[in-house]
């Protein structure tokens, strides 16, 4: 399958027809006000191309976990407000319990080519997350044809993501959806060399499939955050209280004897920043030590990399001509505790290479720091970037008509 070879917006033919757009408008909230708007931002290429081709703009999108019921704190209504703003034109809100009822039938019949109508939050259907025929026909029978923009949700097969293409004339990859593909895609199938990945977070056991998978592509993989201390065991080392996956070892040494079959320089911490206890809360003031990575007391735990170990991850990056990075290498939510991550993300500003993060942890990181205009691309998506860097079909690309 390649995911490159699928039809994005400007294959097909749009003008007059009525085009239905999966967004990814899951947006933060407080108190119903949209706290970041970033998501809404990002879909506008897509809208804005859809509306000045002459399309009837059509979207939906899901927003939190209503559960498949209608729940009002979870109503798409204020960002067809904010929308409206952004595109400086009228955005018909068809606010129907059931997602595609009376308002929205009568909205899209009497809508002109240019204009757009919202649909309300497709979760408010049970069936939308199982995919189930009966609503993805609902939602069809409102459009000709449907574009999927919502890489965040691409990992999902739903009814408004994936169950809607089968009854439609053709399907078509958002702008959104074709720079995630082609940076992403490109990255991992297709990496100019050397080829640096850099994973961290919390826990070895969510990212088994991607260091295996990256393992057969990169030329250089990093290991930082709490999931180095199950490969630094795994070597013989003893790591105190440090976050460790006792049933993870065995594939953690596995991996390294891997690593060095096939030749890819597996990098772990050769310093830590060591403390007593977890910060509490997280961003509290906290003592700490910098010690060598196989020197950590039984009673302490580490918490980041140390200096060492961030200048030889900073050197690697340096070399690298394409980077792909997951996970913070640290209890970066706490500036004591941020300098590993800090010294990886200054790398990567530095670095003429392509730089590529993948979203959730590693994307908030890299824009709290201010380091995000310097990366070459910020993946939206948390879990399907870490599904494509698995190796793994996403089933909202699959969908999508081939060229
Ligand atoms: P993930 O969701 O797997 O990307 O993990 C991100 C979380 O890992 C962040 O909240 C970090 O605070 C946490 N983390 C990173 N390094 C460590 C560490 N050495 N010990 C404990 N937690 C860590």
């Amino acid at each position: 399958m390649n995911l490159l070879n699928k039809k994005t917006v400007e294959d097909l033919q749009v003008k007059g027809k009525r085009v239905l757009v999966r967004c990814d408008f899951n947006v933060p909230l407080k108190n119903g006000v949209i706290t970041d708007e970033n998501r809404i931002v990002a879909a506008l290429p897509t809208i804005k191309y859809l509306m000045n081709q002459g399309a009837k703009v059509i979207l939906c999108s899901h927003l939190g976990k209503p559960k498949g019921e209608p729940k009002p704190e979870y109503s798409l209504a204020p960002v067809a407000v904010r929308l409206s703003e952004k595109l400086n034109c009228k955005v018909v809100f068809a606010a129907d319990d059931e997602v595609v009822g009376a308002n929205a039938r009568k909205a899209v019949d009497a809508m002109k080519d240019g204009e757009i109508v919202l649909l309300q939050n497709t979760r408010y259907r049970a069936e939308e997350t199982k995919n189930g025929e009966a609503f993805s026909k609902d939602l069809a029978s409102l459009c000709d044809l449907f574009v999927n923009d919502a890489f965040g949700a691409a990992h999902r097969a739903h009814c408004s993501t994936v169950g809607v293409a089968s009854f439609v004339e053709e399907s078509a990859n958002g702008y959104l959806m074709a720079k995630e593909i082609e940076f992403l895609g490109n990255a991992v199938e297709n990496p100019v060399r050397p080829f640096v990945t850099i994973l961290g977070g919390a826990k070895v056991a969510d990212k088994l499939n991607v260091i295996e998978n990256l393992l057969n592509k990169a030329d250089t993989l990093i290991i930082g955050g709490g999931m180095a201390y199950t490969f630094l065991a795994a070597k013989g080392y003893s790591v105190g209280t440090s976050l460790l996956d006792n049933e993870k070892i065995d594939y953690c040494r596995e991996m390294l004897a891997r690593a060095e079959q096939k030749g890819v320089k597996l990098l772990l911490p050769v310093d830590c920043v060591i403390s007593k206890s977890f910060p509490d809360p997280i961003d509290a003031p906290i003592d700490v030590q910098v010690v060598a990575a196989d020197a950590i007391p039984a009673d302490m735990m580490s918490l980041d990399i140390g200096p060492k170990t961030a200048q030889l991850y900073a050197n690697e990056v340096k070399s690298a001509k394409t980077v792909v990075w997951n996970g913070p290498m640290g209890v970066f939510e706490n500036p004591i505790l941020a300098k590993g991550t800090i010294a990886v993300a200054e790398a990567l500003a530095e670095t003429d290479a392509t730089t590529i993060i993948g979203g959730g942890d590693s994307a908030a990181a890299v824009n709290t720091l201010g380091f995000g205009d310097k990366m070459s691309h910020i993946s939206t998506g948390g879990g399907a970037s870490l599904e494509f860097l698995e190796g793994k079909e996403l089933p909202g690309i699959v969908a999508m008509s081939d060229k």
